[in-house]
């Protein structure tokens, strides 16, 4: 890479650490030409899809929302701040992965709503009585009793 203080092409790596925990490299560089030192960091390039919300238009995908939407379905639960950030990284994951450039807000709600299926009940319902716009407390139940059917995916916390 180029030196930025004279331009030359050849820098020489003299340093290489990852930090962030492991998440960048830290480079420092000495240009072989005028012997200044200048570091660089190497991250991988992560582009998450845009959005696309129900009227049509388009948002960047935020995190910060969606930690907002899960604390808010997960608040008085017994999951952990380590569980939640798990969950946001494996839903960036199958964003990322997916490889599309868009999705639909619908999409992404199904998402979370599969985390938080696998993390807690409670806070499943919770998600999806706002996100699936129940009209009254019969589609709510409906919701609850289809969750009690399908014991096999449900978390395994034992009866309470
Ligand atoms: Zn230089």
């Amino acid at each position: 890479m180029h030196c930025p203080f004279c331009g030359a092409e050849d820098t020489k790596v003299i340093d290489s650490r990852l930090v962030t925990g492991g998440d960048q490299v830290r480079r420092r560089r000495e240009c072989l030409t005028c012997g200044d030192r200048f570091t660089t960091f190497e991250v991988a390039e992560l582009v998450m899809p845009r959005i696309i919300k129900r009227d049509g238009s388009r948002e960047p995908f935020n995190e910060d929302k969606l930690r907002a939407g899960l604390q808010r379905a997960l608040e008085k639960r017994p999951v952990s701040v380590e569980a939640i950030e798990a969950s946001i990284n494996q839903i960036k994951h199958e964003l990322r992965s997916q490889g599309d450039r868009e999705v639909t807000a619908r999409q992404l709600g199904e998402q979370v709503m599969a985390v938080l299926r696998g993390l807690d009940a409670v806070a499943y319902v919770r998600f999806a009585s706002v996100y699936r716009d129940f009209q009254d407390v019969s589609e709510f139940q409906e919701e609850i009793e289809r969750l009690a059917r399908e014991p096999e995916t449900a978390p395994s916390r034992g009866r309470d």
